[in-house]
C-alpha cells in the first residue's frame, strides 16, 4: 500500500500530498505521450533529467523575480511544491514557427516570426486543447483580465531570460508552453509560475546543426530522445562527472543508426 495520498496522475508527472499544508511532491515518470496521448512510450532516466532541468530553470527565474511553485528538489526524481489552483490554460510562446503554426498558417519551419507570439490554448484533453482567444478567456472566466496581464508580462521576461540562457549554450529556443496556477493568501490570490519547464514542453534546437534537441525526437520518431535530453542537461552544467567535459561533441548519429538498424551488409 501506498503511504502517500496520490493527488493527480498526469502523462509525465504525479502529484503527491506534501510534508505540510500548501505543498504537494511533483514526481517526474519517465512516460512519453505525444498528440493528446494517441502516442505513448517511455525515455529512459527523462524523469531524474526533467527534474533537474526544472529545477535549474525554476530557480534561475526565481532569481529574476518570477515567482514559482517550486520550494526545492527532493531526491532524484521529486521536487516540493507550493499547491496551486492551476488556470486551465497553456501559455505558448513562440519565436520562430514550428509544429502546430507551421501547419495551421501554412509558415515553414524554422522561418523567425516578425515577433514573439503569445498563444493560449484550453486544457482539456477531451477536446485536444483547442487554441483560444483572449476573448473567449474573458468571456468564460478562465482568468481575470488582471490575471491575464500578469500572465503575459511574466511570459515574456521567461521568454527573453530563456532565449538568453540557452543561445549561451548553443540552443535556440524556437517556443515553449507554461502553466501558471493562483497561490491564495487569505481572500487574495495571486499567480504564480507552475507545471515544469524542460524538454518536453519547449523546442530546443542546436544553433549550429538545426538538431532537435527536445520531445520532437520522440513525437516524429527521430530517435536519439534520451541522448537529446543528456545533452541539454550537460550544457546547462547539470551533470556530474565526465559528462560536463567541455570537449565532448554532440552526436546524434549513433542514437540514428540504433533506430535504424544496423547498416545492410554490403555485397
Ligand atoms: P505546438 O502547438 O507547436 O504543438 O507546441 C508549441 C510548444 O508548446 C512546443 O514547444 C510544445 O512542446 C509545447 N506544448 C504544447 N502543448 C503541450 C502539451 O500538451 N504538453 C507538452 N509537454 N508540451 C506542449
Amino acid at each position: 500500500m501506498s503511504r502517500r495520498t496520490k493527488i493527480y496522475e498526469g502523462k509525465a508527472k504525479i502529484l503527491y500530498e506534501g510534508p505540510e499544508p500548501g505543498t504537494l511532491i511533483q514526481y517526474f515518470k519517465d512516460d512519453a505521450t505525444a498528440f493528446n496521448a494517441e502516442k505513448k512510450g517511455t525515455i529512459n532516466g527523462k524523469g531524474v533529467i526533467n527534474n533537474r532541468i526544472s529545477e535549474h530553470v525554476f530557480t534561475r527565474l526565481a532569481h529574476i523575480g518570477i515567482p514559482t511553485h517550486f520550494i526545492r528538489r527532493l531526491n532524484m526524481r521529486e521536487q516540493l511544491i507550493r499547491q496551486v489552483d492551476i488556470i486551465p490554460l497553456e501559455v505558448v510562446v513562440r519565436n520562430v514557427a514550428a509544429g502546430s503554426i507551421s501547419k495551421r498558417l501554412g509558415i515553414e519551419e524554422g522561418e523567425p516570426l516578425p515577433h514573439t507570439l503569445i498563444e493560449y490554448y484550453y486544457k482539456d484533453d477531451a477536446l485536444g486543447d483547442p487554441l483560444v482567444a483572449e476573448e473567449h478567456i474573458a468571456c468564460f472566466n478562465w482568468c481575470t483580465n488582471e490575471e491575464m496581464h500578469d500572465i503575459s508580462s511574466m511570459a515574456i521576461r521567461i521568454n527573453d531570460f530563456m532565449c538568453g540562457m540557452f543561445a549561451a549554450i548553443d540552443i535556440r529556443l524556437v517556443d515553449f508552453k507554461l502553466e501558471f496556477g493562483r497561490l491564495y493568501d487569505g481572500d487574495y490570490s495571486r499567480v504564480i509560475l507552475a507545471d515544469e519547464i524542460s524538454p518536453d514542453g519547449c523546442r530546443l534546437w542546436d544553433m549550429n546543426t538545426g538538431e532537435k534537441l527536445d520531445k520532437d525526437r520522440f513525437r516524429r520518431d527521430l530517435g536519439g530522445e534520451e541522448e537529446a535530453y543528456r545533452e541539454v542537461a550537460r550544457r546547462l552544467g547539470l551533470l556530474n562527472g565526465e559528462d560536463n567535459g567541455p570537449g565532448e561533441v554532440f552526436d546524434l548519429s549513433h542514437a540514428r543508426s540504433r533506430l535504424r538498424g544496423p547498416p545492410p551488409l554490403k555485397k
